[in-house]
């Protein structure tokens, strides 16, 4: 047995697993989600974010720090970003 995080890493940011939970989708099939838990990138503050079998292209940012368009700068230091 381990105790290991289970996580992955996309363009830079971890990303936690955190379980999963059923899910029912439209069409009455039932299905799983995947919880994730990430730290912002703006504010630090961990946040969850959902998704299905694979996580994908996920946002960087909780939603309250979103800024669509505007890409996390690698560095961990979005807020220095010059135009
Ligand atoms: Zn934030």
């Amino acid at each position: 047995m381990s105790d290991a995080t289970i996580g992955v890493v996309i363009k830079g940011q971890k990303y936690r697993w955190i379980g999963s939970e059923p899910y029912t989708r439209k069409d009455g099939a039932s299905s799983n989600l995947n919880l994730w838990e990430t730290d912002c990138p703006d504010c630090g503050k961990p946040w969850r974010i959902t998704s299905g079998q694979y996580l994908g292209t996920p946002n960087k940012r909780c939603p309250e720090c979103a800024k669509p368009g505007v890409p996390v700068r690698d560095g961990m230091n979005p807020k220095d970003t010059t135009r």
